[in-house]
């Protein structure tokens, strides 16, 4: 799977429907993600974000970031939000073997405990959503991206993005990166303020999906 649509189009969620796109049936409620991190520069910034709005989130996690700055990750855990796998390395599915795939999903489960799974760049086969799915994982891909990574996207356009497209039971992709961070700092706040006074509530993927 590899797709750059703002909104992913319900074809390709009915063609992979043993991924989790969205929470279904939740009323008031978006589903906020960050991935790459931990990153000193943006994770405890955009923690102290979500704070002020009484936000909750979770945070898919690199493995090898986690390893370098264990205090970041403990931090994201203690303020309340959920933790995710999201492989040791980064690396694609689509350059890896099954079985080199799933070695790095388990590196980094010796620093994530976490049955969470997101595959960095959407990139998995549909073999490789067995075998993970066969470890009890569970893959959590979107409904909305917010495309904060995309240096060709004006900080302007990715708050347009997630607020032209978001809504009840969404998952929403941002990432805690030096890359993102840009169009990320900008687009949190202004998406979190948009929501609220709209009565939404911000949460944590639930265990419940698991
Ligand atoms: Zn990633």
């Amino acid at each position: 799977m590899n797709f750059t649509p703002v909104r992913t189009p319900l074809l390709l969620q009915h063609a992979f429907r043993d991924v989790i796109w969205n929470i279904p049936n939740e009323k008031k409620v978006i589903y906020l993600t960050f991935d790459d991190g931990p990153t000193p520069e943006v994770t405890d910034w955009t923690l102290n974000t979500l704070d002020c709005y009484r936000a909750k989130a979770t945070f898919f996690c690199v493995g090898e970031n986690v390893k370098t700055h264990p205090d970041i990750f403990e931090r994201i855990k203690a303020n309340g939000h959920a933790i995710g796998n999201h492989t040791h390395n980064h690396i694609k599915g689509w350059k890896s073997s099954t079985q080199d795939y799933l070695n790095n999903i388990e590196k980094a489960s010796s620093y994530i405990s976490s049955k969470l799974f997101r595959p960095p760049y959407g990139q998995i086969y549909p073999r490789q959503i067995a075998a993970i799915s066969k470890l009890k994982y569970k893959i959590i891909m979107w409904t909305i991206l917010s495309l904060d990574w995309n240096n060709q996207v004006s900080k302007e356009k990715c708050l347009k993005n997630v607020i032209d497209n978001s809504s009840d039971g969404d998952i929403i992709v941002f990432h805690d990166s030096i890359k993102a961070s840009n169009n990320m700092m900008y687009t949190l706040p202004k998406v979190l303020e948009y929501f609220s006074k709209k009565g939404f509530e911000f949460k944590r993927i639930p265990e419940s999906i698991l």
